[in-house]
């Protein structure tokens, strides 16, 4: 067993090397090469998308679908306040202003109830996370979207083959965005995907990417865009580690049964389950402790890393933080608050050995329930 269990780490278990010494020999090394195209296509075929277009990040990803549906200045997108930083920022980058929804407490996504109270005349459209992996209510979303005429783009970055009501998320909205950092489920490094079915979207996605230059007129620019181009190398990654994605999520999912077997029944836990109509792809095993625990959180963090486990806080609610503080002050989003508070990351690679997971389930009870621990081990020896 390894001193020290990582939260993530990428599994490099495929033609990764191979590919990339490709590269290498071939001198393709650029945003230009065979690679790229090969791993827009398996990613589009894995989702189920006419389209799939690879750039330089998930953050460059979410940016270009909010730009290919137009969203611009005086404009306000709804956005998770429960999500990483980037959901939000990708907004801002277009010039508008995200406006934020409170949690559902059994999936910690975005709360279909509480969204249409949150919708103005200058509401654009819906972003919905799959928080942790957990695709959010895409049936409510989608639904409430058509009824006001809004857009919807799902930030997928940490929901790779995730599925509500038996379809892969990534094409209930009108765009999906997916990310590749080390972390992620599927990695190159650093790296992004849009999803769409619509060419047009499509055509937009590809030009801004490029500078706004127009395919077949070499630098004639009729629009800013960006340079949002993925390599061929990380492309060439990307390829062997889509070939390998079942083994990927079956390893996932077979690491989470391990951690609720561990797990389940502890008074001092909850772990995030599976709701009836999904199919997490557990990017994170996700728990929250209870208000009772004779540990807090921060310090449960301290005393797994001291015995050579790193675990994660949940996010801080973006409508906390400095930069998004003032734009909504009136709100309260209680659910992700809590979450946030009490909630943790455990260690979820696909890498992970049921030996790890049994090590790092054991610490973890011991510093949640000293007591009953004790007791048990008292009554077993
Ligand atoms: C990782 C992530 C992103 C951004 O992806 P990068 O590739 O790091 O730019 C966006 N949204 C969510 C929810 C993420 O987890």
């Amino acid at each position: 067993m390894r001193q020290f269990i990582p939260v993530a780490e990428p599994a490099l278990v495929g033609n990764e090397r191979a590919y990339v010494i490709d590269c290498l020999d071939s001198t393709w090394i650029s945003s230009r090469g065979a690679y790229i195209g090969r791993f827009e296509r398996a990613f589009a075929e894995f989702c189920g998308a006419r389209h799939a277009i690879a750039c330089s990040s998930g953050t460059a990803a979410l940016h270009l679908a909010l730009l290919a549906l137009g969203v611009g200045p005086g404009d306000e997108v709804i956005v998770p306040t429960l999500t990483y930083v980037a959901t939000a920022n990708a907004v801002v980058y277009c010039g508008a202003r995200p406006v934020f929804v409170d949690s559902e407490p059994a999936t910690w996504n975005i709360d279909p109830a509480l969204l249409e109270a949150r919708i103005t005349p200058c509401t654009r459209g819906i972003v919905a996370v799959h928080l942790y992996g957990h695709p959010a209510d895409m049936g409510a979303v989608v639904d409430i979207a058509r009824r006001h005429q809004l857009f919807v783009v799902e930030d997928a970055a940490e929901g790779l083959g995730a599925e509500a009501h038996c379809r892969r998320v990534g094409m209930f909205g009108d765009l999906a965005a997916f990310s590749f950092y080390g972390n992620k489920i599927v990695t190159t490094g650093e790296g992004g995907m849009v999803i769409c079915n619509d060419d047009l979207s499509a055509a937009r996605v590809r030009r801004l990417k490029e500078q706004g230059i127009t395919p077949g007129r070499p630098y004639w620019a009729e629009e800013i865009g960006y340079n949002y181009r993925m390599t061929n190398i990380a492309a060439a990654i990307g390829l062997a580690q889509i070939e390998r994605v079942d083994w990927h999520l079956a390893r996932r999912r077979a690491n989470a049964a391990l951690y609720r077997a561990a797990l389940e029944g502890c008074a001092g836990l909850e772990l995030v389950g599976e709701q009836p109509w999904a199919r997490h792809a557990y990017w994170m095993n996700c728990v929250l402790l209870a208000r009772d625990t004779p540990i807090e959180r921060d310090a449960l963090i301290a005393a797994m890393a001291m015995q050579g486990v790193e675990t994660r806080p949940v996010f801080y609610p973006l409508h906390t933080l400095p930069i998004y503080r003032d734009a909504d002050q009136e709100r309260a989003f209680p659910v992700a608050e809590a979450l946030a508070a009490r909630g943790l990351n455990l260690p979820s690679s696909a890498l992970l050995t049921a030996e790890e997971i049994a090590y790092v389930a054991e610490t973890l009870l011991t510093l949640v329930e000293p007591q009953s621990r004790l007791l048990s081990r008292h009554r077993f020896s």
